[in-house]
């Protein structure tokens, strides 16, 4: 049976919950801290990108700036007016031509007549034919016309002076940044005639040189100039706008952040999986020491609602299946039975074979119970050898009746461990919720109360628990507490009566000692009944000593050849018992030999070692010993050895049928073969007629009891009887119908 708490499941969910949220964060932190770093990355990079762009327009602009006017340095000089118009080479070598591309680096230098023809052309260096540069002109004219325009309008040489063209130019080796400015006097010594104006023109090419020259000291990568823009905007800028011929200076962008993530990715992705590796590795340690908790805690728990012999239900386990299958019970529901079973004579299994075997037994009768009763029911183990069962949704008391006939059959097979057979029967009490009240205590109670019953009423039985068995319980209850009263203050009120035993011959052979309670309120109360009581509540002692000790002390005073006296089966197998009947003896003064001790068959049974302990030295003293109401039990050939009993005394149920049913009176004779084989005398009690007595006789009884003979007596009376029977040299007090059996 197991027991599964829901707590468990929550627990679990909870730790892999946590280890979840473990991963999740360990997860988050990696992303939040790779979006920042990415984030950042990409700042840098912008502002690299916005940098460069600004240092490229800077740069750009510089050289668009610059190159009119390194023009300008040659060209407002009042020598210079003069010359051109002189046509003078060398100067305009020196000053306008070779010189410029010497000292500012211009690729080609013009000088164009006021009619738009060229004077003067240079290129690599040196001075060239006009004529050479021939596809140059054509590539310029528009921007020359321009500017010849405006000079026309200017006013004078200062405004003139003013004056710059600029724009790109294709030529046949690629785009050119071309230049064109008048020459014009730089003061009024000499007068400024516009329409005499000679222009000068400067051609730079815009190639990778010049690119790489103009933007090194700004750390540009591969800057060179494109007709179409670079795909990404921030690695192009247009060279002019508005402008003849589209261009664009294009680098490659530098990313000093994607180079930082670059170099640093790999350790930091090695940090990050070893990080997230030991986050992996504190989760799986945490989840593998809460598997470990949960299953201490399973079994801590497991153990805390079972019974560790037999794994069922413990008491708690069980109070708890109960109170819920009440609650049921009580909305109306279903019905619940419940079963308790006590094993019969089990302290004597444990006795004879030593408590592992017993446990091994209680283990296989609990196995056996749940068995028998199918999945649902709650078997549980409350005690040594006391086990409850649960039955939840029982019709009613026939229900009942039927699971206690199951659990009987179940367990009527006999038992098999280690080479031993053990053949065990149970006594069985039941209540159903609708017969008491459905409360846990109370149920318990009623259960407990059939079980008693059950037991009483000679074990092996079950019993159903019914309202009157209340009553029953609560006069026990009274009737031991007034037992208990009468026997510590010992004033007497437990008499013992004495019932003659005669011989074959008529003679008396002694008495039993009867105890007798006279209630003050109840009357009389049968021995039956408050023996039984004394039993089971621990009276049994005190009651036995007393009637001891009076019988031994009557049969001594009155010259009683022998006294027998009943004596339970708990006595028996108490320690120190045969030491406390040979110290009465003493005291009263009895011989041994003129006590017999009465056993019933439930001593023998027991087979105990205690019983067996006390037996030897009674029996070594002389005493007695006499098998009680033989044949209403299971005893044996083998106990009546075992024992050394002396006497069988065969029960008063066969002896008063012995008449009337022929199957008694063959047991009866069987009996007394089997007593006489082993040498034992056998005595009949509860003869109650004539015809009884004879044919006992005649079977062979050596000795007779039964009201027939003679009543259970006080003390006086059998005295006396002692008395005259010795008197009359053993003629005997029977009646005369009975002497003919002498
Ligand atoms: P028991 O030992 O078998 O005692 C014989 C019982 O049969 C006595 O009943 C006796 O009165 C009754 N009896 C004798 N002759 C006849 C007869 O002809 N007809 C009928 N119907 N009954 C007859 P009692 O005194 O009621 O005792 C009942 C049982 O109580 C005894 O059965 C014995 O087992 C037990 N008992 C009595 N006194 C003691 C005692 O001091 N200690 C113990 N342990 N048990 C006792
Ligand atoms: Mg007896
Ligand atoms: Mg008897």
């Amino acid at each position: 049976m197991t027991h599964r708490d829901p707590s468990f499941g929550t627990s679990r969910r909870s730790v892999s919950i946590t280890l979840l949220a473990i991963l999740f964060l360990g997860l988050a932190g990696v992303i939040v801290a790779g979006s920042f770093s990415f984030m950042g990355v990409r700042k840098v990079d912008r502002d690299t990108a916005e940098r460069e762009v600004a240092f490229a327009r800077i740069a750009l602009a510089s050289l668009l700036q610059a190159q009119p006017k390194d023009q300008q340095s040659s060209a407002i000089w009042n020598d210079a007016v003069l010359r051109v118009r002189e046509e003078d080479e060398d100067f305009m070598e020196g000053n306008l031509g070779v010189w410029m591309q010497e000292f500012f680096g211009h690729d080609r230098d013009f000088v164009l007549r006021p009619n738009g023809t060229p004077v003067y052309a240079s290129a690599a260096l040196a001075t060239v034919p006009v004529d050479a540069q021939a596809e140059v002109y054509p590539a310029i004219a528009p921007l020359v016309a321009r500017l010849r325009e405006q000079v026309l309008e200017a006013e004078s040489a200062e405004d003139a002076a003013a004056l710059t063209a600029l724009d790109v130019v294709t030529l046949a080796d690629g785009p050119a940044l071309a230049s064109v400015v008048p020459i014009v006097p730089e003061n009024e010594d000499i007068p400024f005639d516009p329409a005499d104006t000679y222009l000068h023109v400067a051609l730079r090419h815009l190639d990778v040189g010049l690119a790489e020259k103009i933007f090194r000291p700004y750390q540009l990568s591969a800057p060179h100039f494109e007709t179409a823009p670079a795909p990404a905007p921030e690695q192009s800028i247009r060279v002019l706008d508005p402008s003849a011929q589209p261009l664009w200076m294009v680098w490659t962008p530098n990313r000093p952040g994607l180079i930082l993530a670059r170099e640093i990715a790999p350790a930091a992705m090695m940090a990050t999986l070893v990080c997230l590796m030991i986050l992996l590795l504190l989760g799986l340690r945490l989840n593998r020491t809460t598997r470990d908790l949960e299953h201490s805690e399973a079994q801590a728990r497991h153990s805390a609602h079972h019974d560790r012999l037999t794994g069922l239900a413990n008491r708690v386990l069980l109070e708890e299946r109960l109170e819920q299958a009440l609650k049921r019970a009580r909305s109306g529901d279903t019905g619940l039975g419940v079963i308790m079973v006590d094993l019969d004579a089990f302290k004597q299994v444990n006795d004879a074979y030593g408590h592992p075997m017993g446990d091994k037994l209680v283990q296989q009768v609990g196995g056996r119970l749940a068995r028998i009763v199918w999945d649902g029911p709650t078997v549980a183990r409350v005690g040594g050898d006391e086990f409850v069962i649960l039955l939840p949704g029982l019709a009613g008391e026939e229900d009942l009746a039927q699971h206690c006939r199951w659990v009987q059959d179940g367990l009527s097979d006999p038992f098999r461990i280690d080479g031993h057979f053990f053949q065990v029967t149970a006594s069985l009490g039941a209540v159903h919720s609708d017969v008491c009240s459905p409360y846990k205590d109370e149920v318990i109670r009623c259960a407990d109360i059939a079980l008693y019953r059950a037991k009483n009423a000679g074990r092996a039985q079950f019993s159903l628990y019914h309202g009157e068995m209340d009553d029953t319980n609560r006069k026990r209850n009274r009737l031991a507490a007034d037992l208990a009263a009468v026997l510590t203050e010992g004033n007497g009120s437990i008499a013992v009566h004495y019932q003659p035993i005669f011989d074959a011959n008529g003679h008396l052979a002694g008495a039993e000692a009867l105890a007798r309670w006279h209630h003050p309120e109840l009357g009389p109360v049968p021995p039956d009944v408050f023996v039984a009581v004394a039993e089971e509540r621990g009276l049994i002692e005190p009651l036995g000593r007393a009637v001891l000790d009076e019988a031994c002390r009557v049969a001594a005073l009155a010259g009683l050849s022998k006294v027998a006296v009943n004596v339970s089966a708990l006595e028996i197998c108490r320690a120190g018992y045969a030491a406390q009947v040979l110290q009465v003896l003493q005291q009263r003064g009895l011989p041994p030999s003129r006590l017999e001790l009465e056993l019933t068959e439930r001593v023998a049974i027991a087979s105990s070692a205690a019983a067996q302990a006390n037996i030897g030295p009674l029996l070594a003293a002389g005493v007695t010993l006499a098998l009680d109401d033989f044949g209403a039990g299971h005893s044996s050939i083998r106990y009546l050895r075992d024992f050394g009993f002396d006497r069988v005394k065969i029960d008063r149920s066969f002896v008063q049928q012995i008449e009337t049913d022929p199957t008694a009176l063959k047991l009866v004779r069987a009996m007394i073969d089997m007593a006489s084989s082993l040498g034992i005398a056998v005595t009949a009690e509860g003869i109650e007629e004539e015809a009884q007595l004879s044919r006992l006789a005649s079977l062979g009884c050596s000795s007779f009891q039964g009201y027939f003979l003679g009543r259970p007596m006080d003390r006086d009376a059998i005295t006396r009887l002692a008395a005259e029977a010795e008197q009359a040299d053993n003629v005997t007090w029977l009646p005369q119908a009975s002497r003919s059996i002498a």
